[in-house]
């Protein structure tokens, strides 16, 4: 069988076909950085970082692009409160992201594209749809889409016309009387004194203002698939499920507006909410939890994955206590295995896990084949495992075909526990402090060697004193 997505266009399973065969765009609408992001929204980024492994290990080129948005309502309310300009606020902020996806082990993106270094492509994307009249200006200065104007609109998100309205509704802003059609959408706002305090606003031709959110998704993407690859179709675009509508409706409207293509994205995909107590993780209720907590908790990365990947990104997950402590169990496990893999094994017939080696490689393969089915693909490295322990039990030699199936597998979801992805430089330095604290202890200077041990612990390391001479980890 072949690679094929749900997607949220059709509304089924279709095989993926990339525009050019070998290559793969792809935009994901990433963080608004007016705070911490939690681990709902890294739900979704780790949904995308999966997508993106999987695309690269069947052989595709990933041109991956995520945004940052860093001018919008909610940073500049939060920029206003913290008595900080914009780029102070949400810089802080993007530091943040970017550590805990290191933390989570996200694969970087091609590009970090942040709002405010894309004015001008913002600029002329709003320029070009005034000149083709599906948008217009208000006495307020604001810019406008007309929907009436793109008959195509709702079809993402298949909302009836007096849907679209409650939709619109519910994001009724102060200006709303300036519209012409209350499903309209904002692309520009027209500067106001808050703006101006914190430094968001901008000079354009149609008047100093800011950009809408969703213009700016579309003109980032546009601008770098352009500038990258000379194209303005994306193969994929990737979100969380609440971004269907209005924002990927939006983004559709206005970009293809504006290039004239009947797709701005060939499959659009979303992913489903992480809840805690069957509510929706967010900001605005109050029952987050971020990455950094888990990591300040010690939590192992590849637990978080783990659990993540435990549940298909297109079911609600509910977050648990005991269900991350049950992954990081499942991960001791699996790091068990691959510690036992690494040893001699015996000398007798490696077939037994060869056998398993290839059942791995093709159930794992199709499960993420089939709509990125990570939970089938969890419960094919639980499978070899209980077949390569019974063969490994028995006696069985371990051959180089289950090492490199074992090892591919679990670089590709990168549930590996911690103490893998010591960096080099860490690794060496602790090397280099436990072999001085051996020094130490035969020196009898017992207490320099304990000082080198609380060092050692104080960068995270756990070290156990065995037979061979000490060994360490990664708490
Ligand atoms: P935001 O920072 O609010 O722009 O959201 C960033 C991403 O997180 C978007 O793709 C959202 O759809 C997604 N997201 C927000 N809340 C959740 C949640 N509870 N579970 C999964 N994804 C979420
Ligand atoms: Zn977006």
């Amino acid at each position: 069988m072949t690679l094929r997505f749900y997607n949220t266009l059709t509304r089924q399973v279709d095989p993926f076909v990339p525009r050019t065969p070998g290559r793969v765009s792809m935009y994901t609408c990433g963080p608004t950085v007016y705070n911490y992001a939690h681990i709902g929204n890294f739900r979704t980024f780790l949904f995308e970082d999966l997508l993106r492994r999987w695309l690269e290990a069947s052989g595709f080129e990933v041109l991956h692009v995520m945004n940052l948005t860093d001018v919008d309502d909610k940073t500049i309310k939060g920029a206003r409160a913290a008595g900080k300009k914009l780029v102070q606020h949400t810089k802080a902020f993007a530091d943040a992201f970017f550590e805990d996806c290191t933390y989570l082990r996200i694969r970087p993106a091609s590009e970090y594209p942040r709002a405010t270094d894309y004015i001008a492509p913002m600029i002329a994307l709003v320029e070009g749809l005034l000149a083709t009249g599906v948008a217009y200006q208000s006495d307020d200065g604001s810019v406008y889409f007309a929907i009436a104007k793109f008959p195509a609109y709702g079809r993402l998100s298949r909302l009836d016309t007096r849907e679209l309205k409650s939709g619109a509704s519910g994001r009724v802003s102060a200006d709303e009387y300036a519209k012409e059609d209350a499903r309209d959408f904002v692309l520009w706002k027209a500067a106001q004194p808050d703006d101006e305090e914190v430094g968001a606003a901008w000079d354009a031709p149609f008047g100093r203002g800011r950009p809408g959110w969703h213009l700016e998704c579309s003109a980032m993407a546009l601008d770098i698939l352009g500038r990258k690859w000379g194209e303005k179709v994306l193969d994929i675009h990737a979100g969380g499920v609440d971004l269907t509508f209005p924002h990927h409706e939006d983004e559709i409207a206005q970009s293809c507006a504006f290039t004239g293509e009947k797709e701005f994205a060939r499959v659009w995909m979303h992913g489903e909410f992480l809840t805690m107590s069957g509510t929706k993780m967010s900001k605005r209720f109050g029952n987050i939890l971020t990455a950094r907590d888990l990591a300040e908790q010690g939590i192992d990365a590849a637990a978080v994955r783990l659990l993540i990947f435990q549940t298909h990104y297109r079911q609600p997950l509910d977050f648990t206590d005991e269900s991350l402590a049950a992954a990081g169990q499942a991960v001791r496990r699996l790091a068990a295995f691959t510690e036992r893999l690494a040893g001699p094994g015996r000398g007798g017939d490696d077939s037994a896990l060869s056998a398993a080696a290839a059942d791995l490689r093709r159930d794992f393969t199709e499960a993420l084949d089939d709509d990125l089915n990570a939970p089938r693909a969890v419960a094919a490295l639980f499978d070899c495992v209980t077949a390569g322990n019974r063969a490994l039990d028995g006696g069985a030699a371990i051959g180089a075909a289950v090492r490199s199936a074992w090892a591919w597998a679990i670089e590709v979801l990168d549930v590996g526990q911690g103490v893998t992805k010591v960096d080099a430089d860490l690794a060496g330095w602790v090397e280099a402090k436990l072999a001085e604290r051996v020094t130490a202890r035969q020196a009898r200077d017992f207490a320099r060697a304990d000082a080198i041990r609380k060092e050692v612990e104080g960068r995270g390391v756990e070290v156990e004193d065995t037979a061979q001479g000490p060994k360490w980890r990664l708490r």
